[in-house]
């Protein structure tokens, strides 16, 4: 009986996303400890073992009293009481205060028993062992109660949360110095190409750097993914398959080049020789259709055979392997922010396969929230230039010819840089 192939052609984006993102599994977790978790997905949800702040305490330099000893004070008719002790911060609590009594406080001291409202410093007039308040507080004023922020038993962080310095400060303060934390994907990237040579390399004889070594290397960091650079593979069967085979200890396989239909193109009968499953070959987008997905086995790394040109390189890396890389590493939302655009000029392009075009983003001055989008130059899918312009890739769907100026469009935001600001904002 023949083998079933299940090799499919011709896929569109959102078919392709689909089927690399059901074959994309989670991570296993690993032990970190919490100052080396900033931007790590948590693994586990985080359960407080602490009452936070852990007592009633203060939120003013002022005096600890009984709100009902102080009805009708006002700057006319004071009411005056006595100064029994001060409560430092950190201090243990050992009296309360009494009915006419008052407790010098400051910032963060626990609140002494008894007390129940705090009246700030500016508020009241201070004579040797009896203080003058000014003013009625409401009750409960300037006390900062035990557990506004976080009561024991209560889920203070979800697994899937990207830790962020607050969330990092949280665990601090919860006791927590050690975090389980989803593995970071490691990805084994290979390029391949007679004509490609290192950055240090002779770029004569027709050679060129192979570029897509850095921009792949660099998009695995940014999606949270450890980059294992395996080198620059010549056009042979033989060369390709080792460079592979080398990466078969990875979590994923990116190589670049050799995926179209051209002599030299071994990348997809390498990867069939050394037993990879191919999924498909071939995507409905512009820059990038040659790309090529499989799988070793059941549990073998995933594999994409990107398009060697370096912008349907990063494109096609943007399209499937960030959302793969953000699945495998814990993340619950895999996909690019998106912002509403409109459009600076006309974009033109012929039915039947998603285009990504790269984009300047520019707010709207007229329009806050609003965002301009504007071509970054020639659209060619080897000019990286006007991709390391982009702010992001206007995205023109398939069945689409033409967008006028003055339409809006999706725009996949590449680099939120855009959104920074040369004003304060306050
Ligand atoms: P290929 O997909 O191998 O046909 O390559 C398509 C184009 O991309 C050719 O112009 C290659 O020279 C170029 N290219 C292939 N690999 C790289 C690379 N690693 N870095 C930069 N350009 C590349
Ligand atoms: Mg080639």
């Amino acid at each position: 009986m023949e083998c079933v192939n299940p090799l499919r052609t011709g896929l569109a984006v959102a078919e392709a996303q689909r089927v690399v993102l059901a074959l994309a599994r989670q991570l296993g977790s690993e032990s970190v400890a919490g100052a080396d978790a900033l931007g790590r997905v948590l693994a586990e949800p985080v359960l407080s073992t602490r009452t936070l702040p852990p007592a009633d305490n203060s939120a003013m330099d002022g005096y600890a009293l009984r709100f009902a000893d102080l009805a009708g004070a006002t700057r006319a008719a004071p009411v005056v009481l006595r100064v029994a002790f001060e409560v430092a911060a950190g201090a243990r609590l050992e009296r309360a205060v009494a009915p006419g009594q008052a407790a010098r406080i400051f910032t963060g001291a626990p609140l002494p028993p008894g007390a129940d409202t705090v009246v700030k410093q500016e508020d009241t007039e201070r004579e040797g062992a009896l203080v003058r308040v000014r003013v009625a507080p409401s009750p409960g004023e300037n006390v900062r109660l035990a557990g506004e922020d976080v009561r024991a038993g209560e889920l203070v962080l979800d697994s899937g949360t990207e830790l962020g310095p607050a969330a990092l400060g949280l665990l601090a303060a919860l006791g927590r110095t050690v975090v389980a934390v989803r593995q970071r994907p490691r990805v084994a990237i290979v390029a391949g190409g007679d004509e490609l040579v290192e950055p240090d390399g002779a770029v004569s004889d027709g050679k060129i750097v192979s570029s897509n070594s850095y921009t792949l290397a660099a998009q695995c960091r940014r999606a949270g993914a450890e980059p294992i650079y395996l080198g620059i593979a010549r056009d042979t069967p033989e060369a390709l398959e080792e460079r592979l085979r080398a990466g078969s200890g990875a979590d994923l396989i990116v190589s670049s080049g050799g995926v179209s239909v051209g002599e030299h193109d071994y990348v997809r009968p390498a990867l069939e020789k050394l037993g990879c499953t191919l999924l498909f070959w071939g995507v409905q987008m512009k820059p990038g259709y040659p790309v090529v997905f499989g799988r070793f086995g059941e549990t073998g790394p995933l594999v994409f055979g990107l398009p060697g040109n370096p912008v349907s390189a990063m494109v096609t890396f943007e399209q499937f392997v960030r959302p793969v890389l953000r699945k495998m590493a814990g993340h619950r939302a895999w996909f690019r922010p998106r912002v509403h655009a409109t459009l600076a000029h006309d974009f033109d392009k012929s039915e039947g396969r998603t285009h990504f075009v790269r984009v300047f983003l520019e707010p709207k001055p007229d329009a806050p929230g609003e965002f301009l989008a504007r071509s970054t130059g020639s659209q060619g899918s080897g000019i990286l230039r006007s991709m390391a312009l982009a702010d992001g890739l206007l995205v023109i769907p398939a069945a689409q010819t033409r967008l006028r100026a003055g339409e809006r469009g999706l725009v996949q935001v590449l680099d939120e840089g855009f959104f920074a600001a040369r004003e304060p904002g306050v």
